[in-house]
């Protein structure tokens, strides 16, 4: 009773531009819950958006909302029939979890469910408050090394993640990613990661571009008063060739016209920044070099896929094309004296370079528990010979 009587201060948006702090009563969970402690909850741009405008798109707050949806907290308490979690636990929530096991959760896709629950993002309430229940399967534990903080940073990542999928972001991959924002820097990691090869990064501010080179952008270019054609100019000039695949992160309608003239002749524009609702944009060249243009919805599947090493109840988070998985146990210790290839694939030939065993793609590729850390892996930045 006492968890009852505490306080559940909670951020709440009645319409635009009224936020306001209440007291909200604490949840019990439902079976297949868990109730939290929140602990870090990150502001994002859609939060900031309900705030001021009461509305993104269609979505419109229509009754009082909790924002807040990039979090981590503490179980304090399970549901009837949840297993896999106890109190005490920490973990990163995915804030999307599906009502219903329709077509599009079949298919794995369950982000496109229609019927999907999706933290602050109206109606749904999110977990900028002090006690949140949550779907216990969409909650990832966090190994001791893992901060809260970090925990929370996984659902913005997840977006990078989820649009570098989309655009089959792979070993070698040339990319342009038009946008430094928080969402163009995580792509950029996310492709680095991934593989890619070179990455090319546009925006207005110089201070956006700095952070999109010190965390491995090989390129930067400032847009000035560059049309889009001569912006795929200088895209393909800095390259050696066009970019395989460009992550729009800006939503603006140049952008959109620079990422179809820049892409490549069967290449892929994956649409991530979201803008005006109709765009001007340069169809016909898209059409005839069938460069294919592709949108994401948020993403899925990006944290505790079911893995075959861990077994199908697995809850820890997982990326699995970034050979990273949590765990406490750490098994990959044990891999290391067995690994079969001490050299990074990406390399050209002749270019052998021996790195620690257990650090070598072959090894990461093996192991299903390598400790998660936000440091690109090396096999990324060496790439660059294929
Ligand atoms: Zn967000």
């Amino acid at each position: 009773m006492a968890e009852q009587r505490a306080e559940n201060l909670s951020v709440v948006v009645h319409r635009a531009g009224d936020l306001r702090l209440e007291n909200r009563p604490v949840p019990e969970p439902g079976p297949n819950e868990v109730l939290l402690r929140m602990h870090s909850v990150g502001i994002c741009g859609s939060d900031v958006h309900y705030w001021q405008n009461g509305r993104i798109g269609d979505f419109i707050v229509k009754k009082p909302m909790v924002l807040g949806h990039e979090a981590s907290g503490i179980v304090i308490k399970v549901g009837s029939s949840v297993t896999h979690l106890k109190p005490g636990d920490r973990v990163a929530i995915e804030p999307g979890a599906p009502r219903d096991f329709d077509e599009f959760c079949k298919i794995g896709r369950y982000n496109l469910s229609p019927t999907i629950f999706f933290c602050a993002t109206p109606p749904d309430d999110g977990n900028l408050c002090r006690y949140y229940a949550h779907n216990a399967n969409f909650c990832y534990k966090l190994p001791d090394n893992i901060t809260f903080e970090e925990g929370a940073l996984i659902e913005p990542l997840s977006v990078g993640i989820h649009a570098c999928r989309r655009g089959g972001v792979t070993l070698g991959s040339k990319v342009l990613i038009c946008g430094a924002g928080p969402i163009g820097l995580v792509c950029l990691l996310v492709a680095k990661t991934m593989g890619a090869a070179q990455v090319v990064i546009t925006d207005l501010s110089t201070s956006r571009l700095e952070k999109a080179k010190e965390i491995g952008a090989d390129f930067t270019i400032q847009i000035k008063k560059e049309t889009p054609k001569d912006m795929a100019c200088m895209v393909q000039g800095l390259l050696n060739s066009m970019p395989d695949i460009t992550m729009e992160c800006s939503g603006a309608e140049a952008s959109i016209q620079t990422g179809i003239y820049a892409t490549r002749s069967g290449g892929t524009l994956v649409l991530v920044g979201l803008g005006p609702e109709m765009v001007h944009v340069p169809i016909v060249n898209a059409a005839v070099r069938e460069v294919d243009i592709k949108g994401i919805f948020r993403y899925c599947n990006t944290a505790g896929l079911p893995d075959s090493r861990c077994g199908a109840s697995c809850s820890q988070a997982t990326f699995p094309e970034m050979g990273l998985t949590w765990s406490q146990e750490r098994p990959v210790q044990r891999k290391r004296k067995s690994c079969p290839s001490p050299t990074y694939p990406g390399l050209a030939a002749g270019a052998q370079q021996t790195v620690a065993h257990g650090d070598c793609y072959a090894c990461i590729q093996e192991s299903g528990h390598q400790a998660f850390g936000y440091t690109p892996l090396p096999f990324g930045k060496s790439a660059g010979g294929l």
